[in-house]
């Protein structure tokens, strides 16, 4: 099996991946949603069995409170819960000079340059071995050149590469660290405030759609792509994962160009479209990660998008229509959510024009399930 659940995580990211045999599986964690989401991820949790709670790895994509809310909640109960993690993936602020890595434990410095963020302290406590211990601590950048190699086989199988971020993007915010971590709550005594207040995003003003009738795809793809800047995205942690042939692109809310540049330079990626089988629309189907460009680099079936809609309203019908238009033959949209935001491409004329189908969880906070091997979705 190798199957991807994305749980519901208000307007942000909780992904939970299963893979290995039905009587043998492993699991990983990629973010964990907001805080006010935390609770469907603890009863996930305690309705393993106490043996079994176990994630080879878990993934903090980046500094943004609707992947980090939540694992600042799972990470504080961890014990409580009998959570046990194989490894920690987050780039922390001591990743953001290039060669800085983890401090070890018995350095008298620890706390110095960790800024008293909750998260790092609260991924040391939990022992900072285990951070980011695919490459000794160190941060995970993509390699400036070169084919890209497989940075981590997890027990099971699971193969994963980085694809975001490269040196880059960290050096970029640098300067912006302290208030990302003020708006994720993750800076001592802030993160019990409810991280929505602290959301100051500003969104480019929306081009009003039509709101009769049908979206014009041709016209919403063709719109210029204007990429997103923002530094936390930048540097978000992208991986693409493999397991018994099959494979996933997770972008977190990385950019595109950053993940075009890295997949033309996975080994065997001959001229053409790279095979996948999945792939989680980064920065929730916003149409500054989803460029035609990026759509037309992968052959997917497949598109998972992770978000409720409140804050950005995302998903973009410009990102939709891309995939729509430009991902080949009967692309599916997989949506954690039925918003007002998505329920457009819902309409059968427009699918049946198109080629496209759509897929809604069956009950509002079920989120959705899609096992890669068997093709089932749930
Ligand atoms: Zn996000």
């Amino acid at each position: 099996m190798f199957r991807i659940d994305l749980l519901p995580a208000e307007y942000g990211d909780a992904i939970w991946i299963e893979y290995g045999r039905l009587r043998r599986r492993h699991r990983l964690l990629i973010d964990c949603g907001t805080s006010a989401v935390f609770p469907r991820l603890r009863e996930r949790i305690l309705a393993l069995r106490e043996s079994d709670r176990h994630f080879e790895l878990l993934v903090i994509t980046h500094v943004d409170a609707d992947h980090i809310g939540g694992a600042l909640e799972l990470l504080r109960q961890q014990q409580e819960l009998g959570v046990t993690f194989g490894e920690i993936w987050f780039n922390g602020y001591v990743h953001l000079t290039p060669g800085g890595v983890v401090p070890r434990p018995e350095a008298e410095d620890i706390l110095g340059p960790l800024q008293g963020e909750v998260l790092t302290e609260l991924i040391v406590a939990n022992g900072a071995a285990k951070w980011n211990a695919a490459v000794q601590g160190g941060a995970l950048v993509v390699p400036e050149s070169g084919p890209l190699q497989v940075l981590r086989q997890l027990p099971g199988g699971m193969k994963l590469t980085l694809l975001s971020p490269f040196q880059g993007q960290l050096d970029r915010l640098r300067p912006a660290w302290d208030a990302a971590c003020r708006k994720a709550g993750i800076v001592a005594g802030a993160a019990t405030v409810d991280d929505r207040t602290r959301l100051d995003e500003v969104e480019e003003p929306r081009e009003e759609d039509d709101l009769l009738g049908d979206p014009d795809v041709g016209q919403l793809a063709a719109r210029a792509f204007k990429p997103d800047r923002a530094a936390p995205n930048g540097t978000s942690i992208a991986l693409l994962a493999e397991y018994a042939g099959r494979r996933a692109l997770l972008s977190g809310d990385a950019f595109a160009p950053v993940m075009l540049d890295a997949l033309a330079r996975l080994p065997g990626n001959s001229p053409g479209r790279l095979r996948l089988d999945a792939v989680k629309m980064s920065h929730h189907g916003s149409r500054g990660n989803t460029s035609v460009e990026l759509v037309r680099a992968v052959q997917c079936e497949n598109w998972l998008v992770s978000t409720n809609g409140k804050q950005f309203r995302h998903p973009d019908s410009e990102a939709i229509a891309r995939v729509i238009q430009d991902g080949g033959a009967g692309v599916k949209l997989h949506f954690n959510y039925r918003s007002e935001f998505n329920e457009t491409w819902a309409a059968l004329g427009l699918q049946r024009k198109h080629g496209y189908s759509t897929r809604y969880p069956a009950d509002d906070g079920e989120g959705i399930q899609l096992d890669l091997s068997t093709g089932l979705a749930r």
